[in-house]
């Protein structure tokens, strides 16, 4: 964007120019944060950038080279200086069944790692020369679970109680902050003296973190008039946001989903140059069994590549990669029938092959989706804003990023499968 670009987009707070504002840094009058009470944002960008520069020997000519009006970021972003860009790539297109996503999908991912793209790419057309994938969401609910100090056991058992009895009351409370959000259920768990409550939403196509915290304050204030505890944290960890948690892998946390593909014999062996049969035996040995020989919560072989991908292109908040990426990657043989209809030993098997992410937290509308970048990266899918019927956009983004991950795990498994992984990057010179 030009300086007369910007110009356009006036806030009208611009009363100090840059070189006025850094005099106020300087002189200790102004903090880098109240910048923008005096200058519109991308003045007050440009006057901390400038004063970042003094401050250190680093040069930020391209990082002031931002592409969207500051004002659009100030929901997104505090001290804002520019802008960190990383390369965005496309793959696909790739053929989707599922619940809400269905059609050929273009899947926009930003990453900083080379031969990324160029596997996922490999895989999807691998999927896509097989009638391209399942995909289903299965399970959907963004949860927060705050924590309640009792006295002891009795009371945790009365609180537990009552909540049990009074979940139309609760729901009534939590879904008075939101015209989209509904509360689904509310799980307690009791520790000694305390008590957590994880309430879980439909939060529609946000991802419903910020949705999710306000409708559960709302509800928290009804359980301590009403019970003997007391809030002592809105979040208690059981949500669990941001966290490895096991309680993610078993219960869910956003969207839970499976894709799924069979991929005949022949084009395994034609495109991925191994067979159904190797590729399910580096999957056992690898991704389950090494996986549980390490304690690991996930058991699959990157699917946080595609995931962490997706989520900076498409605007997700990217330390929920940690959970994100929760999966477990599953490739079994699948026996093809001889003349005579019964399985032929002879014949290599075709390859059905899965991934399920537990806990894929992802949004079309709110947070990171607004920014302009992110949101021409969801228009490319299809999937910006509200979907029709609401939710229906963040099931579709989440079931082709399932897909995307699918088709990382089989091209990475197969690389593996017939050992040309080093040689993979070597060729590619990285
Ligand atoms: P949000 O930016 O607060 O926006 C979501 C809002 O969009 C909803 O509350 C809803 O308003 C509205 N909306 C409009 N159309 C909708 C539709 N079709 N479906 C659903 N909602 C629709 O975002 P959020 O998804 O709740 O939270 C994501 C943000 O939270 C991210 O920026 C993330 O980084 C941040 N975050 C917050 C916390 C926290 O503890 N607060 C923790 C982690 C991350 P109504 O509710 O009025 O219907």
């Amino acid at each position: 964007m030009n300086d007369s670009e910007r110009d356009d987009e006036d806030d009208g707070r611009g009363e100090l120019d840059v070189e006025a504002l850094l005099e106020a840094l300087r002189a200790g009058e102004l903090r880098l944060h109240e910048l923008e009470d005096h200058a519109d944002a991308d003045v007050a960008t440009a006057a901390r950038r400038r004063w970042l520069e003094g401050e250190t020997a680093a040069s930020l000519g391209t990082v002031g080279e931002y592409a969207f009006p500051a004002a659009r970021a100030e929901p997104n972003i505090e001290n804002m200086i520019g802008a960190a860009q990383v390369p965005m790539g496309v793959v696909g297109p790739v053929t989707v069944d599922g619940g809400a996503a269905s059609g050929a999908y273009h899947l926009p991912l930003a990453t900083t790692e080379g031969a990324l793209l160029a596997s996922v790419n490999r895989g999807l057309s691998v999927i896509e020369a097989a009638g391209g994938a399942a995909a289903r969401v299965t399970k959907n609910g963004m949860t927060r679970a705050p924590v309640f100090r009792v006295e002891g056991v009795v009371e945790a058992a009365e609180t537990v109680e009552w909540v049990g009895e009074h979940l139309e009351e609760l729901r009534a409370a939590a879904e008075a902050t939101t015209s989209h959000g509904a509360l689904l259920d509310v799980e307690p768990y009791v520790v000694g003296d305390s008590v957590y409550l994880r309430f879980a939403y439909d939060t529609k196509d946000a991802m419903g973190m910020n949705m999710a915290t306000i409708a559960t304050e709302a509800a928290c204030a009804v359980v301590e008039e009403q019970t003997p505890a007391s809030l002592v944290a809105l979040s208690g960890n059981l949500c669990s946001d941001k966290k490895p948690a096991a309680i993610n892998a078993v219960e869910g946390r956003g969207r839970s989903v499976t894709a799924d593909v069979v991929i005949p014999g022949e084009i395994v062996e034609e495109r991925l140059h191994t067979t159904a049969e190797a590729i399910a035996e580096a999957n056992t040995r690898k991704n389950l069994i090494g996986s549980a020989k390490a304690g690991s919560l996930g058991f699959n072989a990157h699917a946080a590549n595609v995931v962490g991908a997706a989520f900076l292109a498409t605007g997700q908040d990217e330390a929920q990669v940690v959970e994100g990426a929760n999966a477990i990657t599953t490739m079994d043989v699948r026996p093809r029938d001889g003349d005579d209809g019964t399985a032929d030993p002879d014949k290599s098997g075709d390859l059905y092959a899965s991934v399920s992410l537990a806990s894929l937290e992802v949004g079309t509308v709110g947070g990171g989706t607004k920014l302009p970048t992110q949101a021409e990266a969801l228009e490319v899918l299809g999937l910006r804003g509200g979907g029709d019927p609401p939710g229906s956009n963040a099931d579709a983004l989440a079931e082709v990023i399932a897909v995307g991950a699918l088709a990382g795990e089989l091209s990475l498994l197969a690389a593996l499968a017939s050992r040309h992984l080093a040689s993979a990057h070597a060729d590619l010179g990285r």
